[in-house]
């Protein structure tokens, strides 16, 4: 089957991990007799450097033939002093919105192998395997009006929280929908003691849960959810939530692992293509040095095998790829104390190559 990869490398370790995630997807396809066809792109401050625009046109047009789009990441030093609208992150703020990517999964698995890295105690963590579900577009990232009025101490700021019916239906029932496959239980988390957004949340989800009568679901104030992402994290298996709840949500979840290389993210619209990336920043610290683990990406590249392109036996054998290394001792950099036996990205890739 021919699939079409829009790349967008970015900034920083972006171009590193990328190059591992299509080295990878190439020996997938040479394993499974698919073709995949790589275009790459530039978005974020490479492409403010080489156009001015930190989301040209020619990306985008790239982006909407693709079948899924791999991002690395945007941002970094260089770019920190430009004007807010101006900056790399602007790039995928706009690409989300023009490719329409409402719902943002973000996985939270704990390796047996790495549970050492996680700031919780062994049998708080031992087995998590959550999924946060944020709604993307909408909420108070986009609700107007958004100003500053006033002078003085008469000054004030503002900025609306809006939902439509219509919006929180198609996330909600993304979070059903994503129970369902996983054969599990549903969280949908609001503050509808205070937020009227909130009440009409509920309402919905009461309402799209008459469309899934075999999955159990239930209601958390999101203080509460944050606190019991670090109680009993176990208790969760798909949480569904609003825009900037889920932000923060899924910081905190992602924190239950120790170990930011690890983690993927898929983001997604109804009909078009995907966006598949690492949930980590573009790491200016360590970027051209080779030394940035690939996994995250490796594993954003699972998700864009399961959802993009419905290829679940090539999903599983990578993830148990994944598994494998760990299992065999193989770490980056930042998974090791021991300088001395840290793998390359390059290594660390060629490790998953072989495992597959
Ligand atoms: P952003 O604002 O873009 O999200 P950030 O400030 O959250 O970025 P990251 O770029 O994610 O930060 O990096 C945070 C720390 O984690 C840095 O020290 C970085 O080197 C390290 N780090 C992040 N990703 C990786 C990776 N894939 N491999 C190794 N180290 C990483
Ligand atoms: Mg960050």
């Amino acid at each position: 089957m021919k699939k079409r990869i829009a790349i967008l490398p970015g900034d920083g370790i972006g171009p590193e991990v990328c190059d591992a995630a299509t080295k990878v997807l190439t020996e997938i396809s040479r394993l499974y007799k698919h073709e995949f066809e790589f275009t790459y792109g530039d978005l974020g401050g490479v492409a403010i450097d080489s156009s001015g625009t930190p989301l040209p046109e020619e990306t985008l047009s790239i982006c909407k033939q693709s079948d899924a789009v791999l991002l690395g990441a945007v941002g970094g030093p260089k770019w920190d002093t430009l004007p807010g609208d101006k900056r790399p992150e602007k790039g995928l703020l706009g690409l989300r919105k023009e490719l329409d990517l409402f719902a943002n999964l973000r996985p939270v698995t704990i390796y047996d192998a790495l549970a050492e890295a996680s700031p919780l105690k062994d049998e708080i963590i031992q087995g998590v395997d959550l999924v946060i579900v944020r709604e993307l577009t909408g909420g108070l990232y986009f609700g107007e009006p958004r100003e500053r009025r006033g002078v003085g101490e008469e000054e004030v700021a503002v900025d609306t929280l809006v939902y439509s019916r219509k919006e929180i239906e198609r996330i909600v029932r993304k979070g059903f929908e994503f129970a369902e496959v996983r054969g599990g239980a549903l969280t949908s988390v609001d503050k509808a003691n205070v937020l009227e957004s909130s009440r009409l949340w509920r309402e919905v989800v009461e309402e799209v849960a008459k469309e899934f009568p075999e999955i159990s679901y239930s209601h958390m104030l999101v203080d509460n959810a944050a606190m019991q992402l670090i109680r009993n994290p176990k208790q969760f298996d798909v949480i569904v939530t609003e825009n900037m709840f889920g932000d923060i949500l899924s910081d905190e979840a992602s924190m239950i692992t120790g170990s930011l290389g690890m983690l993927p993210s898929a983001s997604l619209s109804q009909d078009g293509p995907g966006l598949f990336e690492p949930i980590h920043g573009s790491a200016p610290d360590i970027a051209g040095k080779g030394i940035a683990n690939p996994l995250a990406t490796l594993s954003s590249v699972v998700m864009m095998l399961t959802y993009a392109f419905q290829m679940t036996d090539e999903a599983q054998a990578l993830s148990e790829a994944i598994n494998d290394v760990l299992e065999n001792g193989y770490r980056t950099a930042d998974l090791t104390q021991d300088e001395k036996t840290a793998l390359s990205t390059v290594e660390m890739t060629e490790k998953v190559i072989d495992a597959l």
